[in-house]
């Protein structure tokens, strides 16, 4: 038997290895247990690789688009084994970074897999290890579908494995956040992309006026998009695997190479605790209180395994330093309520607090401050494709009630508007700044003018 730790962290994503440095930081004696990679699904398998991907099809667009700039390129092109080669290079630099981080806040990681047997003991292989707490942060899993041929598809992990899965023809199941970004990337890359969405709009979450743009951005760069559909099945044929479907329209059949599965994701709690041990599972979700304790005392979870959250890296993070701040005793520093949200498709999508149809929903009058990136300097400048910011306030009071972005470096500057709805800011105390110029961000500063119907380069309403 070792010798008592403060707490245990199970999992090492971005919920865990940050609640695990945080605790050291509080001065609790910490273990982190890892049965992969440190850094989770974010970085291994999720945000991070993604986004190396985004990068590298948005530079071959704009490479293509150059001549507008008055540059001459030769042939333009991909190698998309090097493509992954440059996103493994990005993962690797960043794990050994956060493993480098936890030694020195000296986080004891463990690499193997935890079963919990009660809130004092874990166990790894053989050994059991002592605590006085232990904190869930296990993540999750792309979710499955039960219907025929299921296995004929991959997920997200299977197209961001190694050297990627390059399909010259992809079949995107799910048009939500990991559907939409993949239909980007590969229609970047010159494939044909087909989505296909059950619900009525693609990013349904999302404001509607996103969602239809997007759309309709992606349409024109040749993706196909169905919505309201239903896939029936996953056939192998000879030439490569056919989807059928059905939408509004009737029966459909699109033939493709590969078929993604991106229809949410499900929490990994299969086989994390020890028979007997009797904390609440719903759906495999853990329920959590304000502090994060489970129903069994000293147990805490965090992160996507939670229920009822929202599945982001920044949130999971929140909610570790949330919770290892409540186990020190102290106050709780980060306002979970107010979630930002991304999405880096191209243009890019950012989105916090209430759009003006959810303040309408819950009964508050709202003013909505709109401004066209196609009027700002630095938009044209680039080239930028089309783009909005929308600022949605309180009409009684002014306060900030939130904001959705859909432009150039959209996701850069969100958290100007995330300050404002968490600290409860008025349009006019956003207003008292100047924004420099020339930036994509004066798009804020107009759009918060507009609210009053104020801005400067938007032509006036007829009266
Ligand atoms: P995870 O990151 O899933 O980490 C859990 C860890 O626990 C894993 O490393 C796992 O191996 C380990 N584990 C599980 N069970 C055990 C056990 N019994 N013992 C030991 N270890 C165990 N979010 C964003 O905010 N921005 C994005 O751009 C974004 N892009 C994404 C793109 C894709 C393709 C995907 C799939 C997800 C993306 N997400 C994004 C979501 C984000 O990755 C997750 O919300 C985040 O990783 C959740 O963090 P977590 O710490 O709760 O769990
Ligand atoms: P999601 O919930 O965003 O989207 C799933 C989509 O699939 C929904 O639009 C849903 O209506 C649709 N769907 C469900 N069943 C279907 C079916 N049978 N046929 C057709 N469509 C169906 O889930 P996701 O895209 O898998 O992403 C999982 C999680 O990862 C999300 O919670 C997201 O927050 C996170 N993520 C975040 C980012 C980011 O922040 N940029 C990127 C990727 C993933």
């Amino acid at each position: 038997m070792s010798e008592a730790l403060d707490l245990i962290v199970i999992g090492a994503g971005p919920g865990g290895y940050v609640a695990a440095i945080k605790a050291a930081q509080l001065g609790l004696k910490t273990a982190l247990i890892e049965e992969r990679e440190v850094g989770g699904t974010c970085l291994n398998r999720g945000c991070i690789p993604t986004k190396a991907l985004v990068h590298a099809s948005e530079t071959l667009e704009n490479i293509k688009q150059c001549n507008t700039l008055g540059l001459l390129v030769g042939e333009t092109g991909f190698d998309f084994a090097k493509m992954h080669a440059r996103k493994t290079q990005v993962l690797t630099q960043m794990r050994t970074g956060i493993e480098g981080l936890l030694k020195a806040n000296k986080v004891q990681l463990i690499l193997g897999r935890a079963l919990v047997l009660s809130s004092s003991q874990v166990q790894v292989g053989e050994e059991i290890l002592q605590t006085k707490r232990v904190l869930i942060a296990t993540g999750s899993k792309p979710a499955r579908i039960p219907i025929p041929g299921a296995e004929l598809c991959v997920t997200s992990n299977e197209l961001l494995e190694g050297e990627g899965r390059f399909y010259k023809r992809l079949c995107i199941i799910g048009g939500g956040v990991i559907g939409m970004e993949f239909a980007s990337i590969y229609a970047a890359l010159g494939c044909e992309v087909t989505v296909i969405e059950a619900l009525e709009r693609v990013l349904p979450t999302m404001d509607r006026e996103i969602s239809q743009n997007l759309a309709m951005i992606l349409k024109k760069r040749g993706v196909s998009i169905y919505t309201g559909a239903r896939v029936s099945g996953v056939l192998q044929q000879d030439e490569g695997l056919v989807c059928q479907f059905e939408d509004k329209t009737g029966q459909k059949q699109i033939a493709c190479d590969g078929v993604l599965l991106s229809v949410g994701r499900r929490a990994n709690t299969e086989g994390l605790l020890a028979p007997g041990l009797d904390l609440q599972i719903e759906r495999g979700q853990i329920p959590v209180n304000g502090q994060y304790e489970t129903c069994c005392k000293g147990i805490f979870a965090i992160g996507d395994v939670i229920k009822g959250g929202v599945q982001l890296a920044h949130v999971a993070s929140a909610q570790g330093i949330n919770a290892v701040h409540a186990m020190a005793g102290k106050d709780m520093p980060i306002d979970t309520h107010v979630v930002p949200s991304c999405v880096y498709t191209n243009p890019e999508i950012a989105s916090v607090g209430l759009t003006a149809d959810a303040a309408k929903e819950q009964g508050t009058e709202a003013n909505v401050g709109k401004f066209i990136m196609s009027a700002n300097g630095k938009s044209v400048i680039e080239n930028a494709p089309r783009g909005f910011i929308k600022i949605v306030a309180d009409a009684k009071t002014d306060v900030v009630l939130g904001a959705q972005l859909m432009c150039s470096r959209a996701t850069d500057m969100l958290p100007i508007l995330s300050c404002a709805v968490a600290n409860k800011q008025t349009v006019q105390d956003l207003l008292k700044a100047m924004y420099p110029h020339p930036t994509f961000c004066e798009g804020i500063g107009e759009a918060l003018e507009d609210v009053h119907g104020g801005a400067v380069h938007i032509l006036p309403k007829r009266r």
